[in-house]
């Protein structure tokens, strides 16, 4: 313990979680690894976004599974033993209530999982099944500044997060990326680092491009991706003084697992 008095990082949820599922309405191939899937209609007519970093965990269902009738966050938990979903944690990159129409950012990973497979080959019309929204990073208002860190799995909440940080407050962001080609508009400068092919478990290059910001101790960090990068990260920054309340990176994937 840092002896700082701890603040909560987290909104409280904007309703509780609940199940919703909704179909495809279309699907974009947003950077070469990245496919942007739009949801609308369903049960989105009743999703409250909780904004910045919140997720929510998409069930996958194998194909003719019997599902529980009615099926709920209730009745599909129950149901765990009989019919397991595969679940996986994705961000809300965009929710309009409007239209309903809700984005979700999935990187194409050379590996294959479930989640990236099915992003892969959604068409409209498919549906998808999620339960959520959880809760969401809370910036601090009276940070000295915003250090915004991750991969691209942790792009789309840094992406949400921007707009709802206070403009007068400055945030640095850093992103590391396959290449080039998966830069995306960004409201902000942003350091991009290019793995350019190097292994995807190595802290070594955000590590260095971390070396070149002044890192003051009222900073608030958010920092998401892998987790052997993150753990890395995270010492670093203990290191070079900032209180442990103020990192605490989230484990997004593990390589090899
Ligand atoms: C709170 C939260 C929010 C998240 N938001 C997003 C998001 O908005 N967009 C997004 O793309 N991901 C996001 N992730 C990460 C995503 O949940 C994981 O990458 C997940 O493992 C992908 O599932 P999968 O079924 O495609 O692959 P899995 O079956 O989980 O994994 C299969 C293989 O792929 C590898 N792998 C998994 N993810 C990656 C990756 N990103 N890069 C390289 N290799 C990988 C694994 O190491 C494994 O070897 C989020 C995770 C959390 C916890």
């Amino acid at each position: 313990m840092s002896g700082t008095k701890q603040r909560s990082r987290r909104r409280a949820r904007p309703t509780q979680t609940r199940l919703f599922r909704a179909p495809v309405l279309r699907t974009e191939r947003i950077t070469p690894g990245m496919q942007r899937v739009t949801l609308c209609g369903g049960d989105l007519g009743e999703f409250v976004n909780a904004g910045t970093d919140s997720h929510v965990v998409l069930y996958f269902y194998a194909e003719g599974a019997e599902l529980p009738e009615p099926l709920t966050a209730t009745t599909a938990r129950a149901a765990f033993a009989a019919v397991r979903p595969e679940m996986r944690s994705y961000t809300i990159r965009r929710f309009d209530a409007r239209t309903t129409e809700l984005d979700i950012d999935f990187v194409l990973h050379a590996e294959s999982g479930p989640a990236a497979s099915w992003a892969r080959d959604a068409r409209p019309g498919d549906e998808l099944i999620f339960v959520g929204p959880s809760p969401a990073y809370e910036p601090d208002p009276e940070a000295s500044g915003y250090l915004l860190i991750g991969d691209e799995s942790a792009l789309p909440a840094i992406q949400a997060t921007l707009p709802e940080l206070n403009p007068a407050i400055p945030v640095t962001v850093l992103v590391e990326i396959a290449d080039e080609a998966e830069r995306q508009p960004m409201p902000v400068p942003v350091t991009w680092v290019h793995r350019e092919g190097g292994e995807l478990a190595d802290p070594g290059r955000l590590r260095a491009a971390l070396a070149g910001i002044e890192l003051d101790p009222g900073l608030d960090v958010w920092l998401a991706g892998e987790r052997t990068v993150m753990h890395e990260l995270r010492r670093f920054l203990l290191e070079a003084g900032l209180p442990r309340d103020r990192v605490r990176p989230t484990t997004y994937w593990r390589a090899g697992t």
